[in-house]
């Protein structure tokens, strides 16, 4: 039997958003369409938009659905950009690739906000950097900031970072796609313009997302056609998956106290894999964090190495951000936290989520600790950890 232990690159899908799913592939209607087997599917795409405006203290009639997180990602940062006249970006250097590789293929110059050793965005640095902000060359600014970090599950200043760029009449996007169903987040209460949430990663379907878009947030669509979505995003809307979307967020978000109590695993968890190897490090420890991400560094054994030998003992876990596994430059986090190259590449996600057990987490520092001891039985204390 296999142990999954990889939430953060995409969750289980909950028993009753299969459910859901499957209830609306059987409805047969075009959400566009006047007639009735239209407006049947129509009412479960405003049922999660209701649900998806609920969960997030925002306005349902801001929720635009899209295909994915990435997607939502995009149509921001391109309305920010065409609609929104913004002449500069800035973002975090640990940005998921949605972010960064999107600002970068914008030709605007981009800046990236160093993050601080404990993995989060510097905001002395931000403050200093609009401190001097001219207008008249650097243009408007727009923010991208994740609420939280997909590799070590670090807690953004997001308000705080929004509070300040918007002194200089900045638009703000911000990333929650790892945040929503971990912790509560609030739309209207981080003052941003943007925000993008994914589906898959909170217990609904893979290939949904969404983003909210304040009332008064320029858009401009990115994909052009039939106008649903109020022509903000055009193309035949996937009911079934919004639906699941829909669900999954109602209950992710009922469920965050359970949620929060996944901490108490990840630090007994991160306390196993210590005593197995004292050199081991835990990027973001200390900081505020996803109760559900566990990152560790260890000098001198390759993440991909460590995913290997973990998928052969029936663990499910990764090197880092799923799209990122197999590049070979280390982790995002840990070379931005200032961690050295061989510490980066040592570095390994464990992700639990909302099935996970007590049991599945003793049982991965057991499995670690005994790879670790054959791999590296010169910094091991596995026999000792695990006896
Ligand atoms: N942003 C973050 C922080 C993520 O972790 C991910 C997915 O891994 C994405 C964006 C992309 O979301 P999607 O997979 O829905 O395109």
């Amino acid at each position: 039997m296999r142990t999954y232990l990889d939430h953060n690159a995409t969750t289980p899908v909950r028993p009753d958003v299969i459910e859901a799913v499957a209830h609306a592939m059987r409805l047969t209607g075009n959400a566009s369409s006047v007639h009735a087997d239209g407006q049947a599917a129509l009412r479960l795409v405003e049922t999660a938009r209701r649900q998806v405006g609920k969960a997030l203290c925002a306005r349902a009639e801001d929720v635009i659905f899209t295909s994915c997180g990435t997607e939502a990602l995009n149509l921001a940062l391109h309305s920010a950009i065409r609609a929104g006249g913004a002449g500069r970006i800035l973002h975090s250097a640990i940005e998921h690739e949605a972010v960064a590789d999107t600002a970068k293929a914008s030709g605007l110059p981009v800046e990236e906000i160093p993050v601080t050793a404990a993995g989060l965005a510097d905001l002395g640095w931000l403050e200093d950097r609009l401190g001097h902000w001219d207008p008249a060359r650097d243009g408007r600014p727009v923010l991208a900031l994740m609420l939280a970090n997909n590799e070590i599950g670090t807690i953004q200043p997001v308000a705080e970072a929004a509070a300040l760029v918007r002194e200089h009449d900045g638009l703000v996007v911000v990333d929650a796609i790892q945040a929503v169903g971990k912790i509560a987040v609030d739309f209207a209460g981080l003052g941003a313009d943007y925000m993008a949430i994914s589906a898959h990663k909170f217990g609904g379907p893979q290939g949904v997302g969404a983003l909210i878009a304040a009332c008064n947030a320029p858009l401009e669509r990115q994909l052009r056609g039939g106008g649903q979505e109020k022509g903000r995003r055009s193309g035949t809307l996937n009911v079934a998956g919004i639906a699941g979307l829909g669900l999954a967020i109602e209950q992710a978000v009922a469920g965050l106290d359970d949620f929060a109590r996944l901490a108490d695993w990840r630090d007994a968890m991160a306390a196993g894999l210590k005593q197995a190897a004292p050199d081991i490090h835990i990027p973001g420890e200390g900081a505020p964090r996803l109760p559900n991400t566990l990152g560790i560094a260890v000098p001198g054994w390759k993440g991909e190495t460590q995913v290997m030998a973990l998928d052969l003992a029936g663990f499910s876990v990764s090197a880092g951000s799923a799209c990122s596994s197999g590049k070979a430059h280390g982790s995002k986090i840990g070379n931005a936290t200032g961690l050295d190259a061989d510490a980066s590449r040592g570095f390994l996600r464990v992700s639990l989520g909302w099935n996970s057990t007590a049991d599945q987490a003793d049982a991965f520092v057991k499995a670690w600790s005994e790879a670790h001891g054959r791999a590296r039985p010169e910094h091991s204390n596995a026999l000792k950890a695990v006896s």
